[in-house]
């Protein structure tokens, strides 16, 4: 159990203004007295970032693709957020990007690099051009996925910071952090129409997260939305288990039965698929019965994509969880 890092409260006046008006948006970004309490059901290590990290601000975890962390600033702070105790560590050295670089150039099966963090969109736009295009420079490289929120935390200035993901050599393909529909404000609409007009690509990722989007209708509005934008949901990520972030935990037997009913429901252009990241950097699996399995504990079983097998532990009873009506 380790003791929870305090995370500043952080909201720009967009997302303030939301969360005035919207208790799923306040939920995320206002700070709770539960994040200071540690839980038995945390884990020291709930993604493994770490073990799989071969120079500073790289992660290589699967064959053919890398992620590279070139800062871990965000213009705002989520309060789920798993990377909480590197938030604001600040950006990638001049070195660091070049041996980052350097290390993709080396390995021809990387067909792939994901710009992470933090959220690179923040960084200065000319910083990304040129991160781009140096990226797009190496030959073996197709696609170039950059994962943000800022549509969410500040759309107006991801509207402006679109054009530096004008089309190069590697596909464009944006990832786009949003949990409930009510972030889906005019003026995210508007960010996201200017990345699809700077010739990106568009995917969603969501995190399950109780009193926020732990239900069929709340995540089915959310994924309908998404198709209407010319967005395709991508992942549903099961919450990871970093301490402090007890209070928005989702049962995987919830999670997995919330799919169940969304797959009868929605077009399969909705549909995202159902991931949860295996503790000690094992990877993604989607929560699916070919991967996870209950164990005799009460917990699960979790085959990862190498084949081998992980124990998950339980997870919090339900009743523990915070229910959406005692939502702030
Ligand atoms: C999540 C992740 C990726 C991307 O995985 P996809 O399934 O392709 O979205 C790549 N590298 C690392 C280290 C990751 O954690
Ligand atoms: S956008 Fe992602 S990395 Fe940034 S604070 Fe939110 S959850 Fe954390």
């Amino acid at each position: 159990m380790s003791t929870p890092r305090a995370l500043p409260e952080s909201l720009t006046p967009h997302l303030r203004a939301l969360a005035a008006r919207s208790p799923a948006v306040a939920r995320q970004f206002v700070a709770a007295a539960e994040e200071s309490m540690a839980s038995p059901f945390d884990l020291a290590d709930p993604i493994g970032d770490a073990a799989k990290s071969p120079l500073p601000g790289l992660v290589h975890r699967y064959p053919d693709r890398v992620l590279l962390l070139p800062t871990m600033a965000c213009a705002a702070h989520c309060r789920f957020c798993f990377r909480r105790d590197r938030l604001g560590e600040g950006r990638m050295t001049a070195a660091e990007i070049a041996a980052a670089l350097d290390y993709v150039a080396a390995r021809p099966q990387i067909h792939e690099v994901i710009l992470s963090g933090g959220d690179p969109l923040t960084l200065p736009a000319a910083e990304l051009a040129a991160l781009l295009a140096r990226i797009d420079a190496i030959p073996s490289v197709e696609v170039a996925r950059l994962h943000t929120r800022l549509p969410v935390h500040d759309p107006a200035r991801a509207r402006r910071a679109a054009a530096a993901l004008a089309a190069g050599r590697a596909a464009r393909w944006v990832a786009v952090h949003v949990n409930h529909a009510d972030e889906l404000t005019a003026e995210t609409r508007a960010a996201l129409a200017a990345l699809r007009g700077a010739g990106c690509f568009l995917v969603s990722q969501t995190v399950l997260l109780a009193g926020v989007n732990d239900s069929v209708e709340t995540l089915s509005a959310l994924f309908r939305a998404l198709v209407a934008l010319g967005v395709k949901p991508y992942y549903l990520h099961h919450p990871d288990r970093a301490a402090g972030t007890e209070h928005f935990r989702v049962p995987l037997a919830r999670g997995r039965e919330i799919m169940e009913s969304l797959r009868g429901g929605l077009s399969g252009l909705a549909l995202p698929a159902y991931i949860l990241d295996i503790p000690g950097g094992h990877g993604k699996v989607w929560a699916t019965d070919a991967f996870v399995a209950p164990a005799a504990d009460g917990g699960w079983n979790v085959r990862a994509p190498d084949g081998s097998l992980h124990p998950y532990p339980a997870d919090a009873p339900a009743a523990t969880t915070v229910a959406p009506d005692g939502a702030k």
